[in-house]
Formats: C-alpha cells, structure tokens, sequence
C-alpha cells in the first residue's frame, strides 16, 4: 500500500457515511464495480449537466451500460446553475421517477443536489466529482439556495467516492485554485479550534484532527504543481479535500474544516456578491477570508499577553443585553438582520468564564503564540501560495474593497456560535488593535493601498 492509500484505509475507518473512496488515472472505468459491490441490482442514474455529461458522465454511462447495470441520465436542462432549491426538486424528481441510484458526475453543485435529494428519497448515491474545487464531496450537509437565502441542510455524505484524478486534473484552472484555497482555510481554522479547545467550548476530538491537520502542509506544498495540472499534486489536493471531509464526518461538525475563513464567504453569499456580473466561487471567496485570518494571527502573535489585565477585561466585559444590542447595531439593514442577535445570545458567556479564559491565556502565553505561529502560515507565505496556484491574493480579485472587507470583520465575529480568535480578541480587549494591525498602515490590507478593479 502506498501511503496515500494507507491514509485513506485510515480515514475511511473514522468516516461514517462514505464505505469507499477510490482514487488514480482512469477511474472512471472502476465506477461499475464499486457501484455493484455497494448497490447490487439497482438501477443507476447517471446525474450531469452538459459540460460533466461530455468529460466524464458519458464514459461513466458507457462503463455502467457495458457492465449491464441498467443506467438511466439525468441531465441538469440549464447551462448556468447554481445549487438552488429548484434543482434539488428536478434531481430528487428524476431519481424518484427512475427508482434508480444516483451516480453524481460533476462537480460541487451537482454532488450537492444529488446528496440532498437522495438522501430526501433515504438512499445513498455515488460521487464522481470532476473537479478538484471543494471539499463538500466527502462532507455530510449540502449547501443550497432556499427562499434567496443559501443554508446547509442536513445530509449524509455519499457512500462512495469514486475519483479520476485524470478528469480533476483537466478541470477549468480556477476550479482547482478554488480547491486549494478551501483546502488552505483549513490551517487558519485548525488554529482557530485550538482557542475553541482552550476555552473549552468544543475540545479538539484528536481523529479529527490527526486525519487533516497532518498531512495538510504535505497538501499544500506543491502549488506550482498544482498549477500546472500535474497528476501528482492534484492527487495530493484532491486527498486533501477528501480527508477534510472525512474529518467532518468524524466529528459530525465543520470545525475541523472551518472558521471564520469561511465566513466571509457565507457573508458574500448572503448579500448575493457579484464581481463583473458573476457569483465568486466557494474557494474563491474562502481565498480572501484565509489571507484576512492569516493576517489576524500575524497581529495576534506579536502581541505580549503576559501582561493582560485580566481583572481590567472582566470589569469591562459587556452583559448579554448590551451585547445584543451590539449585534443588532452591526446587523443592521442586512437581509438577516436578527443573525448576530441570534449567535450572541447563543454563544454569550459571562464574566466568569470570560475570566477563566484569559487567565488560560495569560498563563499560558508564550507557549500558545508558538503553538499559533506553528499552525497558522503568514500571511506574506500564503499570499505567495495563492500567487503562484491561481487563486485570489487580494480581495480586489473577487471585487470586493479593502474597505468592504474591513466592514465585514465585526458581522464575521457574530455570525456563527462557535468560539473563534475575534471573541478573544474581544475579551481581551484587542480586537481594536488587531483590525488596526490589519487594515491600518503597514497592515497586510492597508486600506490607502487599495488596489484597482
Ligand atoms: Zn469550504
């Protein structure tokens, strides 16, 4: 066994939904077999649209007729679509009508709309995904657009995952840069999980941490590769993707794959960003939400925090009223505009805990801003990255101002529950300081350089 297939034998063992996840050069042919073995007698529906249908969905239908499994097509009607609830309608339509399984050919969306309808219909399905663009394949929940408003449903991963990394290493370059920067957000939030895991609102679960966090710089460390569509790094980024999700299946939560990197994305989202008449891409957008908390961690890790005032920040620290109150001033006129008064009345903490925290890490500082820089690249080295493998360096990339970035910070601290460096920040009272450090002169977005677009 190769390392990378130890790996996988291992990931497999923690994941709870996916039984196979198969992965080499002309793969496709492998998808009768692994079909069979999970799904034996069933008719199968191969789920594409025109451009998935060309590089991969038909050869998968060949291979599946050749086999003589009966094999029905679905083919998404529209050229442009986005995951949106109507779609997931069409599929679970198509699926129910055919009584057949789903065999997902295509990239994020189209897994999502077969992962969602499928499990509406309780059964499992097959992903072939033809892009290395996400790390939602191998993730429980799908990501689509209900009411305008774009939520993540509850779902279980698919059962198989049957990869070509030939097809992934041919996709559209910006869907693999897209990848690799979601991939990339993972070493922000890892760091992120550790201020969660110290203040002791969710412990690092180790399986989830070891089967991603390991191997991720090994991930990382070929853009040049990966650039260039070599088979190689591509395996090693699409490995990367899958474990990630793996570990989400492990931990039955997105923490191992998430933070506020990726809020920034959700916020973008939610107010339906465009650049030049376009929807940004997942990874795109996660691009500039990962250099921005690079960023953070550089100011963060610079600071002295041997010196809190501990008894200064708890005296300080706000009650829940005015912290709801806050929430619905940052909120205000956004298309949710209860979101933040939501998160912080779910994840307030009194001055107790608050008091506990920051002695943690003032104890505990020099140690803890090791461990950080340990996990979390700088910012200057993960600008370079995303430099070289096509990915958003700067927000302008994704039509988004220095200044627009800056106003999002304070929505991203409020718009999840879970614990992340901004509510540190805010407890320890150099939040302030931090956004100065970052936006300010000097700062890695130095709102008087903002670039054209
Ligand atoms: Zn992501």
């Amino acid at each position: 066994m190769t390392n990378s297939e130890l790996r996988i034998k291992r990931a497999l063992e923690l994941a709870q939904d996916t039984k196979v996840f198969e992965m080499g050069e002309g793969y496709l042919s492998r998808v009768p077999a692994v079909f069979e073995q999970l799904f034996p007698g069933r008719m199968a529906l191969v789920v594409a649209d025109v451009n998935t249908w060309r590089v991969a969905g038909a050869e998968v239908y060949a291979w599946l007729q050749d086999d003589g499994i009966e094999t029905g097509v679905f083919l998404i009607p529209d050229r442009e679509f986005h995951a949106e609830w109507k779609y997931v309608e069409m599929v679970e339509a198509a699926v129910k009508g055919s009584g057949a399984v789903a065999v997902a050919v295509g990239s994020g969306v189209i897994n999502d709309l077969c992962k969602l309808s499928s499990a509406h219909l309780g059964q499992s399905y097959i992903c072939v995904p033809t892009a290395a663009s996400v790390d939602g394949y191998s993730s429980f929940g799908a990501s689509i657009s209900y009411e305008g408003v774009k939520q993540t449903f509850d779902c279980p991963a698919p059962v198989a995952i049957v990869a070509d990394i030939s097809v992934i290493a041919d996709a559209p370059k910006e869907m693999t840069a897209a990848g690799y920067a979601d991939l990339a957000a993972k070493i922000p939030a890892g760091a992120e999980w550790m201020i969660a895991d110290l203040f002791g609102t969710e412990p690092i679960i180790p399986e989830a941490w070891h089967v991603l966090q390991d191997v991720l710089d090994e991930m990382l460390s070929d853009p040049e590769g990966v650039a260039a569509g070599k088979p190689e790094a591509i395996a090693a980024l699409f490995e990367g993707l899958t474990l990630s999700g793996f570990a989400m299946q492990a931990a039955r939560s997105s923490r191992p794959a998430s933070c506020t990197d990726h809020l920034f994305s959700h916020y973008l989202d939610m107010t339906h960003h465009q650049f030049r008449g376009k929807l940004q891409s997942h990874g795109f957008q996660v691009a500039v939400g990962t250099l921005t908390m690079c960023a953070f961690f550089d100011a963060f890790c610079k600071l002295d925090l041997t010196q809190l005032d501990v008894d200064a920040c708890v005296a300080a620290w706000p009650t829940l009223e005015q912290e709801q109150a806050r929430a619905l001033k940052v909120f205000e006129g956004f298309v949710d505009p209860k979101l933040g008064y939501n998160v912080i009345t779910q994840k307030y903490q009194g001055a107790e805990d608050v008091r506990r925290e920051l002695e943690a890490v003032k104890a505990r500082w020099p140690e803890l801003r090791d461990a950080y820089r340990a996990q979390v690249y700088p910012f200057a080295k993960m600008q370079r990255l995303f430099e070289i493998v096509g990915a958003p360096s700067d927000p302008s990339h994704i039509g988004v101002t220095r200044a627009q970035l800056k106003a999002m910070v304070p929505k991203t601290q409020l718009m999840r529950w879970r614990i992340n460096l901004l509510d540190l920040a805010k407890r320890a009272r150099i939040y302030d300081e931090l956004v100065e450090a970052v936006f300010g002169p000097g700062g890695a977005w130095d709102l008087s350089e903002e670039q054209e677009f």
